[in-house]
């Protein structure tokens, strides 16, 4: 007996010996002496700076997310009538279904597709919750790279950073189409259209719903529906993320148009949505994926393979911010409310933008700054150079991305009027 246990240790210690990782082997002071620093987010690196200026007048146009003209995080008023009638029916804390709540998924496709869609009347949507839009986005992107026959997706260029690594690590390959012309700061139609003309058959192609973030450039109605024929036409698999819905126009089923459109044009896209925006729920992370599925019985077969990916990954999703949006949206008052509030944001946004231009204009800009007001949404593609985007930061205290890009969401009527004249100075 203790002869076999010596020659199992034996033989186990060779083994051990012959089969260490070399990486473990070489390395005896620590496992993750090998691990390299990465780079910081881009986005977070700009609110630290921000943070640490001691400069009265500074502002943050980094960050994407909404403020009142008082500068402050915004709560609409429909999210805290809701949040207080769940406290009232004293709400449990049990898990969710893997695919979320069906009268939250409900809603959620509801709202995208519109309420007379037949892909919500005959229940062709396999819709699960997902962590915001980035988690739905990447439930999306990992079913593809599980089941799609080809791996590779054309993003616009540019698109919103994080595009790229959630696709990558879920084992696409990334490739571009022409997108925004910084010559016009607006949308390269037809560059757009000759790149998408040559994307090989069968490749998924990514757009922006409405409100494109980084640039605020959106195509028109007539430009959708030429994009929606050639990419028919080249067979292509249309994947939407739609994180601003009501945000870009401040009208729900208007920001919908080129969803809707594709499905009218025989498309079955997937699409991601976020209520991150919308609803002002930035943290609570509801958010939802759906595939269009061509009958019922695809639906199921699709939404149970949806399933048994989310389970590895976070088993069920968050609940409160799904409570809410199902609570906003299917109660008739609230959802009413809503639509207001979201209005509101939009025109505070577009009323912003045109205090930009005209605050230009005064301080005696000759440069032609249309595209503030043309774009659209969250975000404003400025056009400004990195040279003057660091001049903006050292002299004048206004934090953005390098890419020239900032959150129209963070002006207000009290500093407007500065940024004007610091971008003023920077493009004289
Ligand atoms: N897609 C786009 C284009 C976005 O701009 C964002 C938010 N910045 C998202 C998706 C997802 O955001 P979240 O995960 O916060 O819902």
């Amino acid at each position: 007996m203790m002869a076999a246990i010596r020659s199992s240790r034996a033989v186990f210690g060779n083994f051990l010996q012959k089969n260490l990782c070399p990486a473990i082997s070489a390395r005896a002071s620590s496992v993750w002496a090998g691990v390299p620093m990465g780079p910081p987010d881009a986005i977070l690196g700009v609110t630290e700076a921000f943070k640490k200026d001691t400069n009265p007048k500074k502002i943050n146009l980094g960050v994407g997310a909404y403020r009142g003209d008082d500068g402050k995080p915004f709560i609409l008023e429909c999210v805290k009538k809701a949040e207080r009638q769940m406290l009232e029916e004293g709400l449990d804390h049990e898990y969710a279904p893997i695919s979320g709540f069906p009268a939250f998924t409900s809603a959620s496709a509801a709202l995208a597709f519109g309420d007379n869609s037949p892909v919500v009347k005959e229940g062709l949507n396999a819709t699960t919750q997902g962590v915001s839009g980035t988690g739905s986005l990447r439930i999306g992107a990992a079913f593809l790279s599980r089941f799609y026959a080809c791996k590779e997706i054309y993003f616009p260029a540019p698109t919103w950073g994080n595009h790229n690594p959630i696709f990558k690590d879920s084992g696409m390959s990334i490739k571009s189409y022409r997108y925004y012309d910084p010559k016009t700061c607006g949308f390269d139609f037809n560059g757009a259209i000759e790149d998408i003309s040559k994307i090989p058959e069968g490749s998924v192609i990514l757009l922006h719903a409405c409100a494109h973030n980084p640039t605020g450039v959106d195509p028109k109605p007539e430009q959708w529906k030429e994009m929606s024929q050639v990419i028919k036409k080249r067979n292509l698999y249309p994947y939407f993320d739609m994180a601003y819905q009501g945000f870009a126009s401040g009208d729900i089923d208007k920001d919908a148009y080129a969803l809707r459109l594709f499905i009218e044009d025989g498309h079955k896209p997937c699409l991601a949505q976020s209520f991150a925006k919308n609803m002002g729920l930035y943290g609570e992370r509801a958010g939802a994926f759906t595939i269009v599925c061509s009958d019922k019985d695809e639906q199921a077969r699709v939404l149970s393979q949806i399933k048994i990916l989310i389970r590895p990954m976070y088993s069920n999703p968050p609940i409160h911010g799904a409570h809410i949006v199902s609570k906003v949206l299917n109660t008739p008052e609230l959802r009413k409310e809503w639509l207001g509030e979201v209005k509101s944001m939009a025109d505070r946004i577009i009323t912003m933008r045109s205090m930009l231009k005209d605050g230009l204009a005064s301080e005696g800009s000759k440069h032609n700054w249309q595209h503030i007001t043309d774009q659209i949404g969250m975000f404003c593609f400025t056009g400004l150079k990195p040279d003057q985007v660091d001049r903006l930061i050292k002299e004048f205290s206004i934090y953005l991305t390098k890419d020239g890009r900032i959150s129209v969401a963070g002006l207000s009527s009290s500093n407007v009027g500065y940024l004007a004249e610091a971008m003023h100075q920077v493009t004289k």
